[in-house]
């Protein structure tokens, strides 16, 4: 008989049976809009776990994103430093701001920003930088927040895969001047398609409602500020429906149970795969000392590209949903074509991009999923 096909995705939602009178709270209350009473319960919620003092749900990250680059008020050519490691959105906010993303290596270890290579890219026309924490681990923070205050730049934090994860011992997404959360259905916390605009800065904040609010200063006339509210400044609609936001209540009223199981996985995977990495068969993901991560993703390198998608396809044929991750930007045909990145050689993005798998990292794993996907892997890489 041969084995039954296995389907483990790369990542499935947490939800339980109590989703649903989380949703029945708003059908009932017939609210469905945005800022309403559960926006405002989550709004507070994630202001008092994450350390926060301003917090906007939007419709996604991207979209928080684009908010603190139009709070940036770029001229045309003004620049913003990005890794090239990271998804479009990083980019794309940038560009719908009418800036030039600038795009940086990574470090090899944590996967992050290259200070030393933010450093080089450095020009007259630099604004921001903008630090990717990947797979949950922080960018180096400390170095990074010294060379922006001594080249007068903003820091905005593509925090998308970093909520509750700490940089020592300050949570991700508040260390910078803006930061960005992503609640999509593949990361920690979800809600489908959701977001926050995060920051501690009071005149930020106050610029990023109203940017949120379609350029209208409504936020002022619902705290009674103002007494109509009107067309200030130029914005868009990114308030998240309370609807999806009831979603995300829930998810924050289980985070104990999904963080715990997320890191019991991660470790898990870390003892069985030790001594394959001491082998040199593969390479674990690294949790720098000052780093607590939110277990966001597991990743290994592989010694090379064939070997990497050799491994990847064996899993595959296995019902394992392994997968790579981004083709670095400054490859893609977009940045190519417009942004003139033909020549731009980032060895170790390249590098990285080339030799990295990622496997099923999800709390609804069962104990026989995980016990599978060792056994393959040990089997797989030799
Ligand atoms: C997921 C992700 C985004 C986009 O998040 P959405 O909420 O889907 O818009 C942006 N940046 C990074 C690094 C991400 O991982």
């Amino acid at each position: 008989m041969p084995q039954p096909i296995r389907n483990i995705p790369l990542n499935v939602p947490y939800v339980d049976d109590a989703l649903a009178s989380y949703l029945n709270e708003v059908i009932v209350a017939k609210k469905f809009s945005g800022d309403g009473v559960i926006c405002k319960r989550v709004e507070t919620r994630l202001r008092e776990q994450f350390s926060l003092k301003h917090v906007l749900l939007t419709t996604s990250c991207t979209h928080a994103l684009e908010m603190a680059a139009m709070v940036l008020d770029l001229n045309k050519g003004d620049e913003v430093i990005v890794p090239s490691f990271t998804f479009v959105s990083s980019a794309n906010a940038v560009i719908r701001a009418e800036g030039t993303p600038v795009f940086c290596d990574i470090d090899r270890t944590t996967l992050t920003m290259d200070i030393a290579d933010v450093k080089a890219k450095i020009t007259p026309r630099t604004r921001a930088i903008m630090p990717v924490h990947y797979a949950g681990i922080s960018a180096d923070m400390d170095p990074l927040m010294a060379l922006a205050q001594e080249r007068n730049l903003s820091i905005i934090e593509d925090a998308a895969q970093g909520v509750g994860a700490k940089y020592n011992d300050r949570y991700l997404g508040g260390i910078g001047n803006m930061g960005a959360f992503s609640f999509h259905d593949t990361k920690n916390l979800m809600c489908g398609e959701g977001g926050a605009f995060v920051t501690n800065d009071e005149a930020i904040a106050r610029r990023a409602e109203i940017i949120r609010e379609k350029g209208t200063n409504r936020s002022n006339f619902l705290r009674g500020e103002v007494d109509k509210y009107t067309w200030v400044a130029h914005g868009s609609s990114y308030i998240l429906s309370d609807l999806l936001a009831a979603v995300l209540l829930h998810q924050l009223d289980r985070m104990e149970v999904i963080q715990q199981r997320r890191k019991d996985i991660y470790v898990r995977y870390n003892e069985e795969f030790r001594a394959l990495g001491a082998s040199g068969k593969l390479v674990l993901p690294t949790i720098p000392a000052n780093c607590a991560s939110n277990y966001h993703l597991y990743h290994i390198l592989l010694p090379h590209e064939a070997e990497r998608n050799r491994v990847m396809g064996e899993l595959k044929k296995r019902g394992i949903g392994a997968a790579f991750h981004y083709v670095p930007l400054h490859q893609s045909p977009y940045a190519q074509e417009f942004l003139g990145t033909k020549g731009l050689r980032l060895p170790v993005t390249e590098d990285v991009a080339a030799r990295l798998l990622r496997i099923p990292l999800y709390p609804g794993m069962s104990s026989d999923d995980i016990e599978y996907i060792v056994k393959n892997v040990k089997e797989i890489v030799h």
